[in-house]
């Protein structure tokens, strides 16, 4: 086989452009970023020789190896893992296979300054050595195979891959240096790199220095030191190696458990919203080890998805060594690890929402809705999510809490109301929050899409009922209203039943009822889910999914009080003006569906009457 000639994939093309254009500001994280790979490497081989065992036994030791070679100006980067051939080279080096990394350069904006905050919150792994590396080769073979491959580029929309002799499984990386990038070359500045960036790295990194190897990192498992001999920046580096990430995480829980079981976890939150945290593919990346050895990346049985946000590791000391992925599952042992740091976790946080609450806002912002999940989804950790949980609220701009919400209840309150929507922005412009606003009661605004999910599931808090603004009667009379203020809804005005029953005539089964309403004050008409319906959000929601086909009829309230009802119920008495009427039956409820932001079933019709509405109001 000849040599072949292999464009990148149009999205590598872009973001080695950023990178060889723009750079970083700290080039020396390239050289995380290949030993990261390189141990990487190396722990997937060594899981794999859990079966076979023969792929390694005649070279057992993995390290990576750092050779310079000043007259060359090439740093060459060596492992004995896994290797790659042919295929891996060009699925793995040529294009971006991971689906965060993808979801990273569909957001790339093409304005260097803001794509340079990107990459720098996502990092570019393999391709960041061509910030450096002006040529860049990579021989490999893979464990179990006999022929070698070797692949180049340049890092300019193309590479080449071509069969080449390599001596023994794993991978080499040569860099041929860019100019004035010499400070590589130099053993000193070598070792500097290693010592901040991969210094957590629990295999052996080895410098070759005239002919002599020495170790130049800690080589042993960061987990496995005391917290006391680990500092901040030495676990910020081992969470970018686990978690493929730049930033630096907000919290950090190092923990060991002694007794019937015994494990370790080293477990970070990021401070950063990774691009893929709704992704379905999405699998959490906490690494699961035995006893030092590397078993598996994604592991649904380590944790439950509603804390996929975590990064990190936890390490058991009781699983089998050959346990294979498929024993993961019912594994009681790993049910009891998967408890125990659940359990773990969410103190953690509570002690967090309780000692910063304005920090706690940051991880609330970026992975509230995901450990919302949570609240249907594990029964028995519902109570202490419940507290964990913050809400916007018509109350005003902060987040408050469930405890917080039932705080300040209103005398004869007895329920926990709450609008869902798209928007905080939209909810709050919501027509069925008039009343509640008037009689100063708050109301949640929810706008997670899990939302619709939690509340039904969990149905009360400290017993107080939740319940939607948009569906069912409100019963707000009960409600105190504010002092000074006795405004009890006054008794309707005459003909407003006439209005109602000719109301209930015109729109037939466009609606399911037409009432009164106690919920408005300053908007004449809403639509609200009948008690027992699916509301009104939920049902677009899984109208645009396409869960269901059509709605349930929804119920047009009126508000009594407002100047155009008054007067429309005026007018049902005065003879001749039944078809008016009836065209403003038809106008209100389009304007609440309007409101309510659906769209209209007969646009034309709406503005046929709208226009005559207008033009007999300018002829008067
Ligand atoms: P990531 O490490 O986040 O997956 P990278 O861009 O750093 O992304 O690497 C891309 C892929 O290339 C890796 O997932 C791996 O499959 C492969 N790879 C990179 N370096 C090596 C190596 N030294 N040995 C084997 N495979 C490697
Ligand atoms: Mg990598």
């Amino acid at each position: 086989m000849q040599e072949e000639k292999h464009g990148f994939q149009a999205e590598v093309s872009r973001l080695l452009d950023i990178v060889a254009h723009s750079l970083y500001s700290d080039k020396t994280v390239f050289l995380r970023e290949l030993i990261s790979n390189a141990s990487d490497a190396c722990d997937r081989l060594r899981y794999l020789s859990l079966t076979q065992p023969e792929l390694t036994a005649s070279d057992p030791n993995f390290r990576v190896t750092l050779s310079a070679d000043r007259a060359a100006r090439t740093l060459t980067i060596a492992d004995n893992g896994i290797g790659m051939n042919h295929d891996d080279l060009v699925e793995n080096l040529g294009t971006i296979a991971r689906s965060g990394t993808s979801a990273f350069v569909g957001q790339m904006t093409g304005d260097a300054a803001k794509d340079l905050a990107l990459i720098g919150q996502f990092g570019v792994g393999f391709y960041s050595a061509f910030m450096v590396a002006e040529r860049v080769e990579v021989t490999s073979r893979k464990a179990g195979e006999d022929q070698g491959w070797r692949w180049i580029s340049e890092g300019k929309g193309e590479f080449t891959v071509a069969p080449a002799e390599v001596e023994s499984r794993g991978t080499r990386i040569t860099l041929h240096l860019r100019e004035g990038e010499d400070e590589f070359l130099d053993s000193n500045q070598l070792r500097r790199v290693v010592t901040k960036y991969s210094d957590h790295i629990a295999l052996p990194i080895l410098l070759i220095e005239n002919g002599k190897e020495h170790t130049i990192n800690a080589a042993s498992a960061l987990w496995t030191r005391p917290k006391s001999e680990i500092t901040e920046a030495q676990y910020a580096e081992f969470y970018r190696h686990t978690a493929h990430s730049f930033d630096s995480p907000w919290l950090t829980l190092h923990a060991r458990v002694e007794g019937k079981i015994e494990y370790t976890s080293l477990l970070f939150v990021p401070s950063a919203k990774p691009l893929d945290l709704f992704h379905p593919d999405r699998k959490h990346c906490v690494r699961l080890y035995v006893r030092r050895v590397f078993i598996t990346e994604s592991c649904e049985e380590v944790l439950p998805a509603y804390l996929r946000f975590l990064r990190g590791i936890i390490d058991s000391e009781d699983l089998p060594l050959n346990i294979s992925r498929e024993m993961l599952q019912h594994n009681p042992i790993l049910a009891k690890i998967r408890a125990g740091v659940t359990k773990r976790v969410l103190n953690e946080l509570q002690k967090k929402a309780d000692s910063d609450p304005e920090d706690y806002t940051t991880f609330w912002n970026n992975f509230g809705a995901v450990l919302k999940e949570g609240l249907y989804e594990d029964s028995d950790q519902r109570d202490p999510i419940l507290k964990l949980a913050r809400f916007r609220s018509t109350a005003g701009e902060g987040l408050v809490s469930l405890a917080d919400y039932v705080g300040r209840m209103k005398p004869g309150q007895d329920a926990i109301y709450y609008i869902t929507g798209d928007s905080t922005e939209a909810v709050a412009r919501s027509p069925q929050l008039e009343g509640f606003a008037a009689r100063g009661v708050e109301v949640l605004l929810l706008t997670d899409p899990v939302d619709e999910f939690w509340v039904p599931a969990v149905g009360l808090f400290e017993g107080k009922a939740f319940k939607s603004v948009t569906r069912g009667g409100a019963d707000l009379d009960r409600i105190e209203a504010p002092a000074g203020e006795t405004k009890k809804s006054e008794p309707p005005a005459a003909g407003i039943d006439n209005l109602i029953a000719l109301f209930r005539l015109t729109l037939k089964d466009a609606v399911k009822d037409v009432r009164l309403s106690q919920r408005l004050t300053d908007s004449p008409v809403c639509l609200v889910a009948d008690e027992g319906d699916m509301d009104i959000h939920l049902e677009r929601l899984l109208k645009q999914h396409r869960q269901i086909e059509a709605g349930a009829k929804r119920v047009l309230e009126i508000n009594p009080a407002h100047p155009l009802v008054a007067s429309l119920a005026k007018r049902i008495g005065d003879n001749g003006h039944g078809d008016e009427v009836a065209e403003a039956a038809w106008l209100l409820l389009d304007q609440a569906r309007i409101v309510e932001g659906e769209t209209l079933p007969d646009p034309a019709a709406f503005s046929r009457r709208l226009s005559d509405v207008l033009r007999r109001s300018m002829a008067a």
